[in-house]
């Protein structure tokens, strides 16, 4: 991927005392990179080594970083926005399987060897994210046991959340994975307002336009949203959590369980 900038701080200094304040300097730099919760968990040697060859990049509305079959070449560790993990069918179909924000990363399962992105990963809320060369995820994997634990709960997480998507994909309301991508959304931003066009929801979910704004109606009708031309403002947190499905917990669990914190 291109567009981003060169973040070199490791050239000049050794372990110990200088290194971790050069990383805690790094950390308070002006993207706050200590908001992705992965990154917050690395020690000062593996966030230094991981520092040399990051690069700051915006994560631009709409952006596509893989396809499915591309070879994952970097990790993205999202410090705001949201990317989302399309399956897409032969005839242009597509739906959410997955969603990375700050609590995870893009391309972590490329650490344990060279691999080929399963999904269309595109941005869907922008924000920005620290990309490092999946070469260089291999080479923490190997050498660091909290990277390695890290990115082992991190899959599983990801797994969760895809296994969770299949039965909910099948089984429940379009209003209530609706509601539960809204509550997903909302945990991974700071703020109540979501820019979306009818379109990329409709991917999101699966489902024609049509339904989309029915839906969206729906919900606006409740006070549960307001719902403008591309924007949708979340009114009531606690009423969307009524009315969306119990997928929505089961994934906060898990994240809780392997990481002490919901996503978020
Ligand atoms: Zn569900």
């Amino acid at each position: 991927m291109s567009g981003g900038r060169q973040i070199s701080l490791c050239h000049s200094y050794t372990w110990g005392r200088r290194l971790s304040d050069r990383v805690f300097q790094f950390m308070a730099g002006p993207l706050d990179r200590a908001k992705n919760r992965l990154l917050a968990r690395l020690n000062s040697e593996d966030l230094a080594l991981l520092s040399a060859s990051a690069s700051q990049v915006d994560l631009e509305k709409g952006r596509v970083l893989y396809d499915p079959g591309d070879a994952i070449t970097s990790i993205y560790f999202p410090s705001d926005g949201v990317i989302s993990l399309l399956t897409l069918m032969e005839g242009g179909e597509a739906i959410e399987s997955g969603a990375i924000g700050r609590e995870g990363a893009l391309g972590l399962e490329a650490a344990t060897g060279p691999g080929e992105s399963l999904s269309r990963a595109i941005v869907q809320v922008p924000g920005h994210a620290l990309r490092i060369p999946a070469a260089l995820g291999q080479d923490l994997w190997k050498r660091s046991p909290t990277f390695r634990d890290l990115a082992d709960r991190h899959g599983q997480a990801v797994y969760a959340h895809a296994v969770q998507s299949v039965a909910c994909n099948a089984l429940h309301s379009v209003e209530a994975r609706f509601c539960r991508w809204l509550l997903a959304c909302r945990d991974r931003i700071d703020v109540d307002t979501v820019q979306l066009t009818q379109e990329f929801l409709a991917d999101m979910l699966g489902v024609q336009r049509t339904t989309v704004t029915a839906v969206a109606q729906t919900l606006q009708t409740k006070s549960l949203i307001r719902y403008r031309r591309g924007v949708v403002d979340i009114l009531d947190r606690a009423g969307l959590e009524a009315v969306t499905c119990e997928c929505y917990g089961s994934v906060q669990r898990t994240y809780q369980r392997l990481f002490g914190r919901a996503p978020g």
